[in-house]
């Protein structure tokens, strides 16, 4: 039985206040039977880690350098974001590979660091519409994923959690449909177990793009989908906290 799992990316969002009261809030709603983390901009980590020292949710950074340290500026290394706290960290997020043209190398590049780092590596993957309307979705999905698979091994997945996050659903307030969703969690679950079917079993595989209170429940009730990565709704505690509920 996997554990289901709720995350929320806040993009560039917040200030220290706010991260402050919106962590701390989601901490004294003391959540059970569901893993949550929260992903905060740079800046606001410190913030976001103090709030919830002591609790079981986790912080984590939502981008790192494929580098390990060095002449790389305005980058942030995974040895840095365990320095200040974190435990987990996005990596090939679609805005990352839209606006900074991150490649699947890259990406695994991240994921790699991440994991040498001991930082639970959330790794994004997902279709644009031209994609999806041109029948790529499972070619893309599984070539994003197999890159992973290449450079850090099967076994690594028993540490990373995968989000597929289509990238139409992302913001646009346009949900993938529960079906929609289930297939390609399906496929990517069958794709992992073709190398190592116990990982595949335990492997969470969440689903991001406009999930919201009123559809989260529908989607976490499919089989292969273990919870979600929430953008816009997990700006608001009590947005966030119902859809942590639904999960649990
Ligand atoms: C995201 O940014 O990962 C995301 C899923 O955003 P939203 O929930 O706003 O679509």
């Amino acid at each position: 039985m996997r554990r289901k799992w709720v995350g929320g990316n806040w993009k560039m969002n917040g200030s220290r206040a706010m991260t402050s009261s919106l962590a701390g809030a989601i901490v004294e709603a003391r959540i059970n039977g569901v893993e949550v983390a929260l992903f905060p901009p740079f800046p606001y980590l410190r913030e976001a880690c103090a709030a919830c020292a002591g609790s079981r949710i986790g912080v984590g950074g939502q981008d790192l350098s494929e580098h390990e340290s060095g002449a790389f500026t305005g980058e942030v290394s995974a040895a840095m974001l365990r320095d200040v706290g974190c435990t987990l960290v996005l990596a090939g997020h679609s805005e990352r590979r839209q606006y900074h043209k991150e490649t699947d190398q890259q990406v695994a590049s991240k994921v790699s660091q991440a994991l040498e780092h001991g930082l639970t590596p959330v790794l994004c993957v997902g279709e644009t519409l031209d994609e999806r309307d041109a029948g790529h979705t499972a070619a893309v999905v599984s070539r994003q994923l197999d890159e992973v698979v290449s450079c850090c091994g099967i076994e690594a997945f028993a540490r990373i959690v995968i989000a597929y996050e289509p990238v139409w659903a992302i913001g646009t307030g346009r949900c993938a449909s529960a079906e929609q969703a289930q297939e390609v969690h399906a496929l990517l679950r069958s794709q992992l177990a073709r190398d190592d079917a116990r990982i595949a079993g335990s492997t969470r595989i969440v689903y991001g793009g406009s999930v919201k209170p009123g559809n989260a429940a529908e989607l976490f009730a499919q089989p292969d989908i273990d919870g979600g990565l929430i953008g816009g709704a997990a700006l608001q505690a009590t947005d966030f906290l119902s859809i942590c509920a639904a999960a649990g």
